[in-house]
């Protein structure tokens, strides 16, 4: 039995694809929401979800929360009289979930799939991998978390072809994604983010005002104090969604402090959020060239688009009233159940397609630590590029290639991924010429592959995180596997075949029509380069139409 999982910072989910439909799987309080929380009981016991919470504020030294931010770091966090790296931390989240599934649906689960930010990179998407193999489930998939919601809002809307702009707003994450339906196929035109930026901050501007309007800081009051604080500013928070003024109160050493809040007031506190939400919303409209967007393209996931203040804000946005989904904090969950649905009816993977995009950048490091992307940010998967570079000195024998992932200008500030050495025939009067090949496939397994320009001889390398774990047989399995990307889009027949048609439709036009199959030529050329492997056959489909019109009108 496959199921879905959504491990969130906040609150977890988990759910199954049964008699043809989505199901959500309750835990023992009958809820679908598993807080993200763990400690230690009285006998130092692991204990995890909605319990652990509650001793947050009664035991905080025993207890752990929002530690999905340090995943893929070195980062401990303590529990007691030990420390815990964020994946043994998930690790106790994910086997709660399955222990509830396994219990709500009487069957063995041994496989998971789950979903991450879209903004993971390859070390905490490992994690989160290793995460699983601590709860003793195999990670059958990863999946980006707007993939999932779109999936789900797919499922739900049964909606015609359209684009979308996901926001997911969580309690510690956000990401925002412009994600196109159509035919089967989800694909994901951008993505931007903010993974420090949550529902949590909200209630912290508040536990803020809280302690200045008192004339107390942070440092000066014991730490139970301070979370019986962020547990009232959590009341205040939700309670300002439906009234316009709210009196907080907090005891502490028979004490009373208080705060009245105004809707107005929190506004005002969290404009400086309110920016950061504002730049990542317009930095996935940016990448997508999208330069308007109506209210109903727009999905708002997860539990902070519930506040009405986010609501507010992107209304003001967009100059329109944004529409929330019925269960914005469990569309990522229905989306990974549906996949866990679609992987185990293979029959039904073909019928819908999941096109994803590589969220960073990956490229090689050229003289002087430069960083030369080779696949970029936001390209479609599978991806498979060419970059042509030459030898840095005449006479060298051998060429190092670096594979680094980021952003970063400089090779060496950006994510190493590994390397390969390949000799290059000695060559005293010129620089040798070699082509880089990466190609990128949706599990992220990068496949390196260099080709000397002279000799035409090809060194091939496959990089991916697991491969400590993974045998010889394996890795060519893999290998294998990914050949069938390798052909770039433009080196088809079908494509060359269409320029070929296109070149003699203009010989025989004149004057503006020429110019018109020119741009068009143009443009068509710049889609095939961009798109995704499955998008191919709907643009040649709609150029050949184009070209066959023009024909008709000779
Ligand atoms: P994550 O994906 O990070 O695990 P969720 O999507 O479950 O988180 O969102 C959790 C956040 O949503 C918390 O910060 C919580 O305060 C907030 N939240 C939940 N319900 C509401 C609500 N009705 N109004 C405002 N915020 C809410
Ligand atoms: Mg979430």
């Amino acid at each position: 039995m496959i199921v879905g999982i959504d491990l969130g910072t906040t609150n977890s989910l988990v759910g199954v694809y049964q008699d043809g439909q989505v199901k959500l799987i309750p835990n023992a309080f009958g809820e679908y929401l598993t807080p993200s929380v763990v400690a230690l009981d009285d006998n130092d016991q692991i204990i995890v979800g909605k319990i652990a919470k509650e001793r947050l504020v009664t035991h905080p030294d025993k207890t752990v929360a929002q530690f999905k931010r340090f995943m893929g770091t070195k980062h401990e966090l303590v529990l007691g009289d030990r420390t815990y790296k964020a994946e043994e931390l998930s690790s106790f989240v994910i086997r709660k979930l399955v222990d509830d599934a396994e219990t709500f649906l009487g069957e063995k689960v041994d496989e998971v799939i789950i979903s991450v930010p879209a903004y993971f990179n390859d070390a905490q998407r490992y994690a989160t991998k290793l995460a699983g193999q601590f709860a003793g489930v195999k990670i059958e998939r990863i999946i980006n978390e707007p993939s999932a919601a779109a999936l789900a809002k797919k499922l739900m809307s049964n909606q015609e072809d359209q684009s979308f702009v996901v926001v997911d707003f969580g309690g510690g994450t956000l990401d925002i994604s412009v994600v196109e339906l159509f035919d089967n196929v989800v694909e994901i035109v951008s993505i931007a983010g903010d993974n420090r930026l949550g529902g949590e901050d909200f209630t912290a501007a508040i536990a803020e005002e809280f302690l200045a309007s008192n004339q107390l800081s942070k440092e000066s009051i014991s730490r139970e104090f301070y979370s019986k604080i962020l547990v009232q500013a959590e009341k205040v928070k939700l309670n300002l969604n439906t009234n316009e003024e709210v009196k907080m109160v907090v005891m502490d050493q028979e004490k009373e402090y208080s705060l009245n809040l105004t809707y107005q007031r929190f506004y005002e506190l969290c404009q400086p959020l309110l920016a950061r939400l504002k730049s990542v919303l317009d930095r996935a409209l940016m990448d997508a060239r999208y330069s308007y967007v109506s209210s109903e393209n727009f999905v708002l996931v997860g539990g902070t688009s519930k506040l009405r203040l986010v609501q507010d804000f992107l209304s003001y946005c967009i100059d329109q009233a944004v529409q929330v989904a019925d269960d914005p904090d469990k569309m990522i969950a229905k989306g990974c159940a549906l996949l866990a649905g679609i992987k185990e009816r293979q029959g039904e993977v073909r019928d819908l397609l999941l096109s994803d995009i590589c969220p960073f950048t990956l490229g090689t490091a050229v003289v002087g630590d430069r960083f030369s992307p080779i696949i970029e940010r936001n390209s479609p998967l599978p991806a498979s590029r060419t970059e042509q570079y030459y030898t840095a000195e005449l006479g060298q024998s051998q060429v190092k290639v670096e594979v680094y992932q980021g952003e970063m200008m400089k090779a060496s500030q950006n994510l190493f991924l590994g390397e390969l050495e390949v000799p290059v025939p000695v060559n005293k009067r010129a620089h040798e010429g070699f082509t880089i090949r990466f190609t990128y496939d949706l599990n992220g397994i990068l496949d390196v592959e260099v080709t000397i320009d002279s000799t035409k001889k090809v060194f091939n390398h496959v990089i991916l995180q697991e491969s400590i774990t993974l045998t010889e047989d394996e890795i060519k399995k893999k290998q294998a596997e990914l050949t069938r990307y390798k052909i770039n889009a433009q080196e088809t027949e079908v494509y060359r075949f269409l320029l070929e048609k296109a070149n003699r439709v203009y010989s025989m036009l004149l004057g503006r029509r020429r110019d018109e199959l020119m741009a068009e030529t143009r443009r068509f050329e710049e889609e095939v380069r961009q798109a995704s492997m499955y998008h191919l056959p709907k643009l040649y489909q709609s150029f050949s139409n184009y070209l066959e019109f023009l024909e008709r009108g000779l």
